[in-house]
């Protein structure tokens, strides 16, 4: 299969990357509106609005929805149309942050239990992608780093090796719900000192230190947004 596909000509190939890369940049573009709260929590999205935003057809956008209501972000009433998901009460917040904290510290422990190069590999390449964002503003850079923060916590958990736990806060899309509390820069770059404190404990392979470090960071983390609730 693989061989097949390789021995296309390039210009079989090129039209559907455009087409994906067409409606991976308006979903990019919508979620960075979301992240940085550009679009209110709760506020009604149309899809004729956003076409004259962007200058593009329907289908990029309804696709672009799609995948946006599936990691809970939007959500589509009978007849209303498509609504930006609401801001998670305090209640979800804490019931999410006490999850994490019985979940990940232990997951970081397991993980370095059973770390070999690969997977150190695969977490350093994850912490650097965080460091390393560029991006022409700082709205699509603080939706950057929530979708870097998300894939650094799943490496963690799938290095973990229990399958169970990783769906389950996966499902949550915590990350993104959690970012979407308050437009910060602060939160980013204090979560990046915290990342390379987690990274350090792996790379020195002490699970007891990997365990404390992302203790650390989610109770940072919880500290940080509560203000949010004010
Ligand atoms: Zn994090």
């Amino acid at each position: 299969m693989t061989s097949a596909r390789a021995n296309l000509p390039e210009t079989e190939l090129a039209p559907i990357t455009r087409a994906n890369s067409l409606s991976d940049d308006v979903y990019d573009a919508i979620f960075a509106q979301l992240m940085s709260l550009k679009i209110a929590p709760g506020a009604r999205i149309t899809v004729d609005s956003l076409v004259k935003i962007f200058n593009v057809s329907q289908t990029p956008i309804r696709e672009a929805l799609g995948r946006l209501e599936g990691e809970g972000l939007v959500v589509k009433t009978h007849l209303v149309g498509y609504r930006a998901a609401p801001q998670i009460t305090r209640r979800r917040f804490d019931e999410l942050y006490e999850m994490r904290l019985l979940l990940e510290p232990h997951a970081a422990a397991c993980a370095v239990g059973s770390l070999d190069d690969a997977g150190l590999a695969r977490l350093t390449e994850v912490a650097q992608a965080m460091a390393g964002v560029e991006a022409p503003d700082l709205r699509t850079r603080y939706a950057a780093f929530a979708r870097h923060d998300a894939d650094f916590h799943d490496v963690v958990l799938a290095l973990a090796g229990n399958e169970l736990i990783r769906q389950t806060l996966r499902f949550q899309h915590s990350h993104f719900h959690i970012f979407r509390l308050m437009f910060q820069v602060r939160v980013t770059e204090e979560a990046l000192g915290e990342h390379t404190a987690i990274l350090a404990a792996f790379l020195a392979r002490d699970a007891g230190a990997a365990s404390a470090a992302m203790r650390a960071h989610l109770e940072n983390s919880r500290d940080r947004l509560l203000s949010a609730f004010e």
